[in-house]
């Protein structure tokens, strides 16, 4: 198959969709891949690296459309993206599609075929396309996190992991999922004082099996969120209701109890969330105060760290980049029901019901 990879033109996307290595697998296994110039400039891989693993680079990515079956992406396509797309395609990258009817309109338009990396499941009914970016956002919430108690930073003036003789910080992460045991294990390491708060009973005792007597647990009731809180001097934000808005887990009322140039992460403002006082903020202008309390909300934190994330996202998409490289579309799906799961888009029809539902479109 020939395998097509624009360079990302979404405002401040240096993600790419095939890291050199990977088109090296594609090319291996007899596909051709072909790359806009510079689509890999942003996180330091040259021409000169595609072209080494095999890849042929062409100046526009009108060309890249032109010359390929599947165009393999990290951001949803941009109108003048979608307006090269036909028929005869297969788009495989994030979609978003619930809310964002003019690209769902745009893409039925197109006749394409649109598999959204964050609807394909797995046997173990997580997402495995969506788990490398809460792997990244959990990490580097707790890197944030220390970088804003400092003193400089309008922070307490608190050093994580504390010296001896001077008590390390309390860290408080709310959700213990991907992303909260991620940001566990970099709290952790850095020896501050962890506790993970969650209403599932099971994952409790998971992660205090996993974990040992490294970090503490608690049922995430109010009052023990509210206990939380006050004494914390990072709260994490890390829930997830699949397919819900982020629970306010901690109210307005809350956060006055805490200490000044306490910091809050919450991971969750991509579903809105979970600090009542929480809202988007961006990487150009990432935090704000409220009652004295730093706020950090970036919706995608993974974009600061794009190199990481650009190759932790193709460890996870290459294999089923690879299958729908060798069987095509129809017959990867239909050997795979949980890359089905990722169809959104085919044919002028939505194809994925709860997106159908969300945007009161015919399924
Ligand atoms: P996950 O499903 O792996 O974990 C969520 C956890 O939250 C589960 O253990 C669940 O039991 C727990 N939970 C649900 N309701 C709760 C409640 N009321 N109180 C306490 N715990 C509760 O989810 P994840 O992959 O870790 O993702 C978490 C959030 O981070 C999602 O909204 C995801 O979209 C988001 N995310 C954001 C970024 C970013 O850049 N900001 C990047 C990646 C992921």
């Amino acid at each position: 198959m020939r395998v097509g990879v624009p360079k990302e033109i979404k405002n401040h996307e240096y993600r790419v969709g095939l890291t050199p290595p990977s088109v090296a697998e594609l090319v291996a296994a007899g596909h051709e891949v072909i790359v806009e110039t510079q689509a890999g400039s942003g996180i330091d891989f040259d021409d000169v690296d595609y072209v080494g693993a095999g890849a042929r680079i062409v100046g526009t990515a009108a060309e890249v459309f032109a010359s390929s079956d599947m165009i393999v992406k990290v951001k949803e396509p941009q109108p003048s993206e979608i307006a090269m797309l036909e028929p005869r395609h297969l788009l495989f990258t994030y979609l978003h599609l619930a809310a964002d009817k003019a690209q769902a309109e745009g893409l039925m338009a197109s006749g394409a075929t649109c598999i959204a990396y964050e609807t394909v499941t797995s046997e173990s009914r997580s997402l495995p396309l969506l788990k490398p970016m809460s792997e990244v956002a959990g990490r580097m919430s707790v890197q944030v996190g220390a970088h804003y108690l400092e003193k400089e930073q309008g922070g307490r003036g608190v050093l994580l992991g504390g010296v001896p003789g001077v008590a390390p910080a309390r860290v408080a992460i709310l959700g213990g999922g991907v992303s909260g045991v991620n940001a566990a294990q970099m709290a952790v390491g850095m020896r501050a004082d962890v506790t993970i708060y969650d209403i599932n009973n099971d994952r409790l005792a998971e992660l205090d099996m996993f974990f040992s007597s490294q970090i503490k647990t608690a049922y995430a009731s109010k009052a023990a969120i509210a206990a939380a809180v006050k004494n914390a001097h990072l709260v994490i934000g890390a829930v997830l209701v699949p397919g819900a808005a982020a629970p306010k887990l901690v109210t307005r009322e809350m956060l006055k109890t805490m200490k000044r140039g306490s910091v809050l992460v919450d991971i969750a403002i991509d579903q809105g969330g979970c600090f009542e006082t929480s809202h988007a903020t961006t990487h150009d202008d990432p935090v704000y105060e409220v009652d004295g309390v730093i706020h950090y909300c970036v919706a995608n934190m993974p974009g600061a760290v794009a190199r990481t994330s650009a190759f932790a996202l193709n460890n996870a998409t290459l294999p089923y980049v690879l299958r729908l490289a060798r069987l095509g579309a129809e017959g990867a799906m239909a050997a795979d029901r949980h890359l089905a799961n990722g169809l959104n888009v085919s044919q002028g029809k939505i194809r994925h019901r709860a997106v159908a539902e969300a945007l009161d479109l015919s399924f």
